[in-house]
């Protein structure tokens, strides 16, 4: 019996079987040819069955899987850390691979922690966004702020255990910084989009505040760019605008082939652990991290971000996006939110949303709704055609 995901199994919506998948293209067991819209969790973004990504895989697996980080290393992971180190703004240089983005939360957490226990700091506080959402391990679902998926731990998660939640407002900034400043070890944010939250968008400014008030303040700064990281919001990172000081990236990280992500120090938290000391050594190590498979697809994929130019395809997708969007509007919507390659529609009662996912699907859609969301996040691969067709579907489902 499979157990699937955030779902009542009682009354789960039986899951579409998927046979193949080719580009944008989802094809059922039974013969229907959906298009995606949720990019499987917005990680697949070259499209699926990519012949120079699979090539490359299958290349790598005459070789070997896999072998262990622990004693071991391999060409695929030093060739992606160096390539990470070059390609990442800022001395981001550091890489600690893991294998899913909430791994990786938790390793930005604990690196943060433990760099100020190196240096003898008492430090124990994190700040965090509101409606912010870090993963489902229980320190990322502590730093996470959404009821909606953690409510049923909230005996153990409403004590929040030294984290600070705010608003993505300046003011509330400065006063938590005034109050909190020197108890903070890091200060953790999706940047600029933050994802299961509800598609939240927020400005810039709020950033590169949180950074000036972290320099003064002597405290970490966290992006969470596992969702907002190549490319989503228009930007290939949002470390590119304003530069955190531990950057973790997952999901489109393998180009949604194989679940890997990784955490990247700079150097002041690089050095914070560089000592004769034993102690002082980062005290971590998931077993699969490293992965040959997931590095070689993820070198890969990075190659095919920069030789075909995604940035300007994500802002085709934005432009498109806003054109058809332009004037739509419902009395059960409240907001419509576009950045990059994401659009959602916030409607004001979730219940409007039910029904939906069969609607697309009869018109060759697959997508799925969360809480009061309806969004799409597309395989950046996508033609003018089929998007257009998903922002149809979308419109449709508040005309029909
Ligand atoms: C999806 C997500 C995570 C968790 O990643 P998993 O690979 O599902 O563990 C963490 N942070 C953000 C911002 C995410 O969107």
């Amino acid at each position: 019996m499979i157990w699937y995901p955030y779902a009542q199994m009682k009354t789960l919506d039986a899951p579409i079987p998927i046979e193949r998948a080719q580009g944008v293209h989802l094809y059922t067991t039974d013969g229907h040819d959906l298009i995606d819209s949720v990019s499987s969790w917005w990680s697949v973004i070259h499209g699926y069955n990519h012949p120079e990504i699979n090539a490359a895989i299958a290349g790598q697996l005459e070789k070997f899987a896999h072998v262990m980080l622990g004693g071991l290393t391999h060409a695929p992971v030093q060739q992606l850390s160096d390539k990470l180190a070059e390609w990442l703004p800022g001395d981001l240089d550091y890489c600690f691979f893991s294998d899913s983005g909430s791994v990786a939360v938790e390793v930005a957490l604990k690196m943060a922690l433990q760099f100020n226990t190196n240096r003898g700091s008492s430090r124990d506080t994190i700040l965090a966004l509101e409606h912010a959402y870090h993963g489902d391990t229980f320190k990322a679902m502590e730093v996470g702020d959404d009821e909606d998926y953690h409510f049923a731990f909230g005996k153990h998660s409403e004590k929040k255990h030294g984290v600070v939640h705010i608003p993505t407002e300046t003011a509330a900034l400065e006063t938590a910084f005034a109050e909190y400043g020197d108890r903070l070890t890091c200060f953790i944010v999706e940047p600029l989009l933050q994802g299961a939250g509800g598609m939240r968008m927020y400005d810039i400014r709020f950033l590169e505040k949180a950074r000036q008030l972290c320099n003064q303040y002597d405290v970490l700064l966290v992006f969470d760019e596992v969702a907002t990281g190549f490319g989503r919001t228009g930007n290939r990172f949002v470390a590119d605008l304003v530069l955190p000081d531990i950057l973790v990236l997952g999901k489109a990280l393998t180009g949604g082939y194989i679940g890997h992500a990784v955490t990247v120090a700079n150097r002041k938290v690089w050095e914070g652990f560089w000592s004769d000391e034993p102690a002082h050594a980062f005290m971590h190590g998931p077993t699969f991290m490293g992965n040959a498979l997931a590095c070689t697809a993820a070198l890969k994929s990075i190659e095919l971000f920069e030789r075909e130019d995604y940035l300007s395809k994500i802002r085709r997708i934005e432009e498109i996006t806003r054109r058809e969007m332009a004037g739509f509007s419902d009395p059960r919507v409240k907001e419509v939110r576009i950045m990059g390659g994401c659009v959602c529609i916030e409607v004001y009662d979730g219940t409007v949303l039910d029904g939906f996912r069969k609607f697309a699907y009869e018109r060759g859609v697959f997508s799925r709704t969360f809480l009061r969301y309806m969004y799409a996040m597309v395989p950046y691969v996508i033609g003018e055609q089929e998007l257009v067709r998903i922002l149809d579907t979308m419109k449709a489902w508040f005309c029909k």
